[in-house]
């Protein structure tokens, strides 16, 4: 076949639905196409469908690995300060962030999507999206519960406390004791609380959105032909109507293909604008710089960044509460609270209690709190950094470029840190200290032998004595910067937080929904490109802002309701 209906461009979390979705009407010629590999059913290694996700986020084999950004937030009184650029990790690979990711699976606040209904984007409020969120999912602990599906694709569940370790297990005594809630079920009724995750994960096995929605039945259609290990280089146009696309499979040249009706770009929130873009579609300045002729001035290409700014705070186990086994679930209990602070809307905030920080011999002697703002302000970009489709874009989160984010992450950490200093935890996590996904503990996070090497080295000098613990944890990994300092002192406090606040991954925004009257708006309610046609965005992109929720199940949730209506029409 060389003509086809529907070109969807990327096999991640939304693009796994829209093929599924759209291929389910026999009489629609449906292309998914992938840039990294395909491991369908029975051929999915360990490392990707273990519910240990921590060996997948760093494995390389499964990301864009020429992408840098930058988190830090620009300084005003400093126009000479260029923040570093660091890693981030975004899925290349069939299912896309939900074939690597931490598999949390939630939805965020009702007061999210009743926002983006009055942000004018019609049709998108609690109670339009919550049949959607249920249509996903097929939640094993909860299928009679008003709240769930029962028939959906991603299958979800929960570790209960007979699975918790005993850090979990001392985690929920400090919460209780600091007067939270123990809520059974996390995608229930929105309120502060701590629960168990729930995760897209089933039989201890990850449910990436390629094994709910790219089955074996479904890889059997006809009607649908997948294309992995194959990059989109270009969106085709006649005028203003996208035609079809240009690959560049790993073998052999560039090809032109067809699409009869649209082209749905699903290639995640820092690579769909980059498609647009280059397509001259987007802010007509940026695009006249790099010498890209102008297709359709559209203001909001790329703006709009979003993700939720997080540190993190660590302490040694012993080892009758580490975790036994390598391949289980390591997050156990979600805290969910509000701060109180900047009119922000109650629930803003989030934290994962997390018994093993990595999978070497280090990580399995830490257990963390990781806590970030579930509400942002600050937004970022994504432009072009060259007109060359082999060039990754140029993106800068702005994380914590907004002072509420700043105040309240602060105001987070010194819960956190509470919680870890507590009566009920300190003998079971000891020595805590502040931490962050800094370039050092990325790249030690990947499976070397040299790194293994060295942690196991790191490791054995944690379990000696107290005072050889607490200098490496000094000298080695923080650098000096003790958790006293940071609790004593909020000067110091801040600019730790602005110096480490890293994203968590999840990146959205940069090609929102809005109203027919928004400047700033690049799709329509049903993610239709705005003045231009036969070109849809489908991803985490087209979230007007980024909700209190780990992303996954919003984009899900998303791709499952635009797909339902074009089905429908
Ligand atoms: C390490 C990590 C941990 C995370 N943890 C969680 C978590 O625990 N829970 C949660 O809810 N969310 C988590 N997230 C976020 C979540 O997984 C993402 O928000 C979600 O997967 C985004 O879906 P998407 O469809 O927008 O994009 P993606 O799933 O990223 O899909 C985009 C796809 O497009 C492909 N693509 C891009 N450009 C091209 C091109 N030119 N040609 C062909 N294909 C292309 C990519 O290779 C990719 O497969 C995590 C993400 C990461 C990376």
């Amino acid at each position: 076949m060389s003509e086809w209906d529907y070109i969807i461009v990327g096999g991640g979390s939304a693009g796994s639905v829209m093929a599924n979705r759209l291929s389910a009407r026999s009489g629609n010629r449906v292309l998914l196409i992938e840039a990294g590999p395909d491991m369908p059913h029975g051929e999915i290694p360990p490392e990707i469908s273990s519910s240990y996700p921590g060996v997948a986020y760093f494995d390389p084999r499964f990301h864009w690995t020429e992408l840098k950004v930058t988190t830090q937030p620009k300084r005003h009184n400093d126009p000479s300060y260029a923040p570093p650029r660091r890693s981030y990790e975004q899925a290349r690979i069939m299912g896309g962030g939900s074939s690597i990711n931490g598999q949390l699976f939630n939805r965020g606040a009702p007061t999210d999507f009743d926002g983006w209904r009055d942000l004018g984007v019609a049709g998108w409020g609690w109670d339009d999206v919550l049949p959607y969120f249920k249509k996903a999912e097929r939640d094993l602990d909860f299928p009679e519960s008003d709240w769930h599906g029962d028939e959906g694709r991603i299958l979800v569940r929960r570790l209960f406390e007979e699975q918790w370790t005993g850090h979990t297990h001392a985690a929920r005594k400090a919460l209780e004791a600091a007067g939270y809630d123990y809520i059974e079920d996390q995608n229930g009724a929105f309120r502060d609380g701590f629960f168990p995750l729930t995760i897209s994960n089933a039989f201890d096995r990850r449910v990436s959105a390629a094994v709910g929605y790219l089955d074996p039945p479904t890889r059997r259609r006809p009607n649908l032909t997948i294309m992995a290990e194959t990059r989109v280089s270009e969106i085709l146009f006649n005028g203003l109507k996208a035609t079809g696309v240009r690959i560049q499979p790993k073998a052999g040249g560039a090809q032109d293909l067809q699409a009869a009706r649209e082209v749905v770009v699903c290639s995640g929130a820092l690579h769909s604008p980059a498609h647009l873009l280059r397509a001259g579609i987007g802010p007509a300045g940026h695009l006249k710089a790099l010498g890209i002729e102008v297709r359709h001035a559209l203001a909001g290409v790329g703006q709009n960044l979003q993700d939720h700014p997080s540190v993190s705070a660590s302490a040694y186990l012993p080892a009758e509460h580490r975790l036994m086994r390598d391949d289980v679930r390591h997050m156990h209990l979600g805290w969910r609270f509000s701060s109180n602070l900047h009119e922000a809307p109650a629930g803003d905030m989030f934290a994962a209690q997390i018994t093993k920080s990595a999978w070497h011999d280090l990580g399995k002697r830490l257990g963390s709190f990781l806590v970030w703002v579930n509400r942002t302000y600050s937004t970022g970009e994504v432009k072009l950094a060259t007109k060359d489709w082999r060039d990754e874009p140029a993106v800068d989160f702005g994380l914590c470029s907004d002072r509420r984010d700043v105040d309240r992450l602060a105001d987070g950490f010194r819960r956190t840190a509470a919680i870890m200093m507590s009566d009920a935890m300190r003998h079971v996590a000891k020595d805590p200290f502040p931490t962050a996904y800094t370039e050092q503990v990325r790249s030690i996070a990947k499976v070397t032998t040299r790194n293994k090497a060295i942690t196991w080295l790191l490791g054995k000098a944690m379990d000696g004595p107290e005072a050889v613990r607490r200098m490496l944890i000094e000298k080695v990994i923080t650098g000096g910067v003790s958790m006293r300092d940071l609790l004593e002192d909020a000067e110091a406090l801040d600019t730790f937080v602005l110096a480490n606040a890293t994203g968590t991954w999840h990146a959205s925004c940069t090609c929102r929904m809005g109203g027919d009257d928004d400047p700033m708006a690049v799709t329509d309610n049903q993610g239709r490109v705005r003045g231009v046609s036969g070109l849809r965005v489908v991803d985490a992109s087209i979230f007007p802002t980024v909700p209190c929720a780990n992303t996954n199940g919003p984009t899900i949730m998303s791709a499952e309701k635009i797909a339902d209506r074009i089905v429908a029409a």
